[in-house]
């Protein structure tokens, strides 16, 4: 029976998953390198400690029933040490680890991802600046580990961009795949929850906006074709099926006319799914904890139009409950307000997706006075 879950992580995502977790009634030990990380307010325990200590991970092994984690780059030797309790597999994590595995398993499954080449040493990159000197195009080149929100990505749109990333960043200890930069029409993503029993449920498809590659607004329902919606869930159901997945996958998609691409995914609740937390029937969060238990997955319908809004540090009105009126101010208890650091988020529930970016407009020009 399981008393108590583990957290690897204790961020903003691990934080929402012990609130779950807690209403559900388990106990919660959090393991993160910051004393008093955002997890650390609702978990029962915290063990103090480095992501790559492996007699840390022992730790939480040996006082946890089952373990999650918040985030893909867990070290392979701590993901091996928690293999007997993490049904979500280290598996799961190799692949969504490295971009070039992640796109050739969206490939297996039958799926559409953009164009791409790896450039893993310099062989690699020696043909791909002499392919690309016949054939200049935008493209973007990506770290194939640890990038998130941008970092680590290179738009190169010409042979001197391409020569100046070669002389000034590009590293031979690092590993990056280019990919042709794509004009998509819209960004959606799926969540895609699994439990070990076969059980899948998917969320409403989310729109997402962008700002200097951070998430800004997830916009639900997506103002999409019904088409689109019909595919976006087909490709979140075979993934689901392909990986096997137990736990949560999100799925970031590019809208190309009538095509869907997927640009990449993530094993774990999701930025773009936080929506969810006002506007649906049951939560991202709780769903994880379900799937990850192989509890019944519960109903993920929508109740209400919402735009999900992101508060950066540098978003210091919209951090103040009593600027707040009707809408829904999550915050994750970060004591520092770096900027670009993600400090909370904003529900906007109203009766029409137009009203809510009404209403988020109006919050926007507030938070630039
Ligand atoms: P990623 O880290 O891959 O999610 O990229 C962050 C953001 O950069 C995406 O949400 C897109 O807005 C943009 N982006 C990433 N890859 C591409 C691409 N191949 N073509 C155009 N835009 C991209």
């Amino acid at each position: 029976m399981i008393k108590t879950i583990g957290i690897l992580g204790g961020g903003q995502l691990g934080r929402m998953m012990a609130i779950a977790a807690r209403t559900m009634g388990y106990n919660i030990v959090v393991l993160d390198p910051t004393p008093n990380c955002p997890c650390a307010a609702v978990a029962d325990k915290q063990i103090v400690a480095a992501f790559d200590d492996v007699e840390a991970a022992k730790e939480l092994l040996t006082s946890c029933d089952l373990i999650t984690y918040e985030f893909e780059n867990v070290n392979q030797n701590v993901a091996n040490a928690l293999s007997a309790k993490l049904p979500q597999t280290s598996e799961l994590l190799r692949i969504t680890q490295n971009r070039i595995l992640e796109k050739q398993t969206i490939n297996d499954a039958g799926l559409k991802t953009v164009a791409y080449k790896s450039i893993c040493n310099r062989k690699e990159l020696e043909v791909f600046v002499e392919d690309y000197k016949a054939n200049v195009r935008n493209i973007i080149i990506k770290t194939v580990q640890g990038g998130y929100d941008g970092k680590g990505q290179y738009v190169i749109k010409t042979a001197d961009e391409l020569n100046d990333f070669v002389v000034s960043k590009y590293n031979e200890n690092i590993e990056y795949v280019a990919e042709d930069f794509i004009h998509f029409n819209k960004e959606i993503s799926v969540i895609v929850c699994r439990n070990a029993s076969g059980e899948i449920s998917i969320f409403p498809v989310a729109e997402n906006i962008h700002k200097n590659q951070i998430l800004h607004q997830s916009i639900v329902p997506a103002r999409v074709s019904n088409n689109i919606i019909i595919k976006a869930n087909d490709i979140a159901l075979q993934l689901a099926t392909h990986l096997n997945l137990v736990g949560t996958l999100a799925i970031e998609m590019f809208v190309c006319g009538d095509d869907v691409v997927v640009n990449e995914l993530a094993p774990r609740p999701h930025n773009s799914g936080h929506y969810t937390l006002n506007a649906c029937a049951t939560n991202q969060f709780e769903q994880h904890i379900r799937a990850v238990c192989n509890l019944s997955l519960s109903d993920t319908k929508l109740f209400t139009p919402v735009v999900m809004l992101n508060v950066l540090g540098q978003d210091t009105n919209l951090m103040k409950q009593e600027n707040m009126g009707k809408n829904k101010l999550h915050l994750y208890g970060k004591t520092e307000a770096k900027v670009d650091r993600k400090m909370g988020h904003i529900n906007v529930l109203r009766e029409s997706v137009d009203k809510c970016l009404i209403e988020v407009e109006k919050l926007l020009n507030f938070n630039n006075q």
